[in-house]
């Protein structure tokens, strides 16, 4: 079987050693095709990381073995690794998460928990633009395919692994809009599983709970952004940030990593913790339904940590036995190849066999009657009312100034002078209730705002859908 392998930066190179010495040892019978990505390539002039002839390797062994990348601060460097995940529609990413109690010093004793994170929108659609001289704007990118697929996965996921529990986390109760479809999404799909426990978390709270009683949750499906930052909490309450693996799983392509990044301060140090890709690596291996190798690999992993054997990330004086380095650790997990643990569980896979998910349907389109439109605008007076009486000389019959906001606060009418404000407005203009408004109004306000000299930055039309509005209302509004 012939896989793709990229050794990455950082310590990805010494990891990716230790990796594929366990694996040549315990007989995974893997061929690779070695590809160069991440910080060279960077440097080299490609602001992708990646080159196509890369791309052709992966995208033709379907399975990527990856070390973490460094992506280079500023310059328009864009993430190999959010790009690998969109571009191979690798739209789960799964990270279990477990504590090795009492062998590892970890927060809690029982943590087993798997998180499935969504992959390719959200905050992470990395559209973002300057609006302002004070205002950088980020779009948050949800969509009804994105949460079907990604929570469907998780149920089904639930279902394969005999797992109790789906938590959903989320911020509904701030973004309605976006948080509140995959709330919205998580609730249906939730209803199709009677023999799977559901419920939700608002995100803050949520993570909170992860960090002091995960043993309340089983599996959490949750966006991108905040499945991120929930599976470094997790990792590092489990001990240490370099001991999750984590599967990047699309309808044809997969990748396997680690959860943490290249670590560039421990770098050529030979003491990082190989556990992490290795973790990746028995991910991919089930995947491949090579289980007897994986569970080798693991059961020798297990009896490494069992035995107290240790990199200085996870060592305790008192509880651990031996401080190693990376490729000690490797050693030691290769000479207990064959051995089960007699502590912990020994790992048992079934048959992975590729989860089936219903094809997504796309539904009837809903009726769509544009109601209004935000014209936002760039405006260094700090008078809500004075930027008021410029916006109502805009008023027609079709579109009238209803509200201005600054950074979502309603500011006018009947702002508080407290009120901070930037030089970001949005004017809200609506139409007269029940009236359905043409493209041509908001281009004849538009010509009437250039008229008038308005400074004016994008527009965002108001819409309601079969009849419900369809937009966050002004705080205050
Ligand atoms: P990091 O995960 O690299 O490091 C965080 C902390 O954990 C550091 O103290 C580090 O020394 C420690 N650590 C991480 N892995 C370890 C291991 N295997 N053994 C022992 N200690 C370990 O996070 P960061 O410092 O925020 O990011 C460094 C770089 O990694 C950045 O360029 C970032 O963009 C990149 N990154 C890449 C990926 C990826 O490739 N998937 C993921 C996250 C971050």
């Amino acid at each position: 079987m012939r896989i793709t392998v990229a050794k990455g930066d950082g310590i990805g190179p010494e990891i990716m050693d230790a990796t594929l010495a366990i694996l040549e040892a315990a007989g995974a019978g893997l061929t690779y095709d070695f590809i160069e990505v991440g910080e060279k390539v960077y440097l080299s002039g490609n602001s992708a990381g990646i080159s196509n002839e890369a791309w052709d390797i992966i995208r033709r062994n379907k399975v990527f073995l990856k070390s973490p990348i460094t992506t280079p601060q500023g310059g328009g460097y864009k993430s190999l690794n959010v790009s690998t995940r969109k571009f191979l529609g690798l739209y789960a990413n799964v990270r279990p998460c477990f504590s090795l109690h009492p062998m590892v010093r970890a927060a809690h004793p029982v943590i087993d928990l798997v998180i499935v994170r969504e992959n390719e929108e959200d905050l992470y659609a990395g559209i973002e633009h300057q609006q302002t001289d004070e205002v950088v704007q980020c779009l948050k990118l949800v969509s009804r395919p994105g949460c079907e697929k990604i929570i469907r996965y998780a149920f089904e996921y639930a279902v394969q692994q005999g797992r109790r529990k789906v938590s959903c986390l989320s911020k509904d109760n701030i973004m309605k809009q976006t948080d509140g479809l995959f709330h919205k999404i998580f609730d249906e799909i939730a209803a199709e599983y009677p023999q799977i426990q559901n419920e939700h978390w608002i995100i803050d709270i949520g993570t909170a709970r992860v960090a002091v009683h995960p043993e309340v949750f089983d599996v959490i499906v949750t966006t991108n952004l905040y499945g991120d930052i929930l599976s470094d909490v997790a990792a590092e309450i489990t001990g240490s940030v370099g001991m999750g693996g984590s599967s990047n799983i699309g309808e044809q392509c997969a990748m396997f990593e680690a959860v943490h990044g290249s670590a560039p301060m421990i770098a050529g140090q030979g003491i990082a913790n190989p556990s992490g890709l290795l973790q990746g690596a028995v991910l991919m291996l089930v995947h491949l339904g090579k289980t007897k190798v994986a569970e080798r690999i693991q059961n020798a992993w297990l009896c490494t940590i069992e035995a107290g054997i240790h990199t200085a990330d996870i060592y305790t004086e008192g509880l651990s036995q031996q401080k190693v380095g990376n490729a000690e650790f490797a050693q030691a997990v290769i000479a207990r190849l064959g051995q089960q643990p007699q502590h912990f569980k020994p790992a048992q896979y079934a048959e992975d066999k590729p989860l089936q998910l219903k094809p997504y349907i796309r539904r009837a389109p809903q009726s769509k009657t544009l109601v209004g439109v935000d014209l936002f605008v760039h405006w260094s007076g700090s008078d809500p009312e004075a930027l008021a009486k410029i916006m109502h000389h805009l008023d027609q019959d079709a579109l009238r100034l209803k509200m201005i906001t600054n950074r979502g606060i309603k500011v006018y009418p009947g702002g508080f002078p407290e009120t901070f404000c930037t030089d970001h407005w949005r004017c809200r203009f609506v139409g007269p209730d029940g009236v359905a408004l043409a493209k041509a109004d908001v281009i004849a306000l538009l010509d009437r705002a250039e008229a008038a000299g308005v400074d004016f930055i994008k527009t965002e039309h108001l819409y309601a859908f079969d009849g419900v509005k369809a937009f966050s209302l002004g705080q205050g509004e």
